[in-house]
């Protein structure tokens, strides 16, 4: 149930009653830590508030906040935002999910999501395997990973979310570490602010099915952003984009970006259609029928 935003709210206001299920250890206790701090910082309104998720470990994250939440299918948390943040453009609407929900099956809705700008904040909780369905190769999943589906090491090569944000058009991009919640609440908290599709790549080891070492791993390649990055020059962003996760992992606020969103869209599209007036039967004839008779070519 949602909160009555009175006053200032704290981090604790934020928490559910619901206990988390995730297996001690696991990476998405930290982001959950993390979403709690920026809320707070935010002053969100609980009520104007919604998280949207898929299926997966992570996208158990709504059922722990204290908002408006939607566990919605497999890889369709992207369309569900994408429907709430159109109906009523004055929420806040944001959507946790990991690599297997959102770059499996989601990968199509991603796409259109990025280039669509549609104002939502993306926190993809990526710990390059399947979780819940105990331990398969995922499309982030390292090469040569070994998994109860890739018994020899997996034979395909990742995808890099980041990457793959900046060439579809989303418009905040920033990569976080479960594992350092003090960055993570900021980048967390600017992702929400960002007016545009923001998406934030949150390394979230799965201690169960990539044991302890894969936060090992992780904070042995972690480095800050280079030293003069900025994020509003393409130039930059591309190079921490092309850089290879299994050699670095640069986190921070690489590529921020301003262009018009789907709802301000949609407003455009809705004023000059107010403008023009309603388009009656014969209009939409013509359309199709030209005066002089003539049928209009097909494609
Ligand atoms: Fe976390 Fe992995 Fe357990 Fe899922 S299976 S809750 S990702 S540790």
């Amino acid at each position: 149930m949602a909160l009555q935003a009175v006053g200032k709210l704290s981090a604790r206001d934020f928490k559910a009653d619901l206990k988390p299920v995730w297996c001690p250890g696991c990476g998405d206790f930290g982001v959950v830590a993390s979403v709690y701090q920026a809320l707070a910082k935010l002053n969100l309104d609980p009520d104007n508030t919604v998280f949207v998720s898929g299926i997966g470990c992570s996208s158990r994250l709504p059922g722990y906040i204290n908002t408006y939440g939607f566990n919605s299918i497999h890889g369709r948390a992207l369309p569900v935002a994408t429907g709430v943040k159109l109906a009523n453009p004055a929420l806040t609407v944001i959507v946790t999910g990991g690599d297997g929900d959102g770059f499996a099956i989601g990968t199509s809705h991603f796409v259109h999501t990025a280039r669509r700008n549609v104002d939502l904040t993306y926190l993809m909780m990526d710990n390059g395997i399947y979780g819940l369905t105990k331990g398969q190769v995922s499309p982030t999943s390292p090469h040569d990973l070994v998994t109860k589906t890739s018994a020899y090491g997996n034979i395909e090569a990742p995808i890099n979310p980041v990457l793959m944000a900046l060439s579809c058009g989303a418009t905040f991009i920033a990569r976080a570490f479960s594992g350092d919640p003090k960055n993570s609440q900021e980048i967390i908290a600017a992702a929400i602010q960002h007016p545009g599709f923001s998406f934030v790549q949150i390394m979230s080891p799965c201690v169960t099915y990539r044991g302890r070492e894969q936060f090992d791993a992780v904070r042995e390649r972690i480095r800050p952003l280079p030293e003069g990055h900025d994020p509003t020059v393409r130039a930059d962003a591309r190079r921490v984009a092309f850089e290879d996760t299994e050699e670095v992992i640069t986190l921070g606020t690489i590529w921020v970006a301003e262009r018009p969103t789907l709802e301000d869209g949609h407003e455009r599209a809705r004023r000059k259609a107010s403008e023009r007036g309603p388009f009656s039967y014969e209009d939409l004839v013509h359309s199709f029928i030209p005066d002089d008779g003539s049928v209009a070519a097909g494609g």
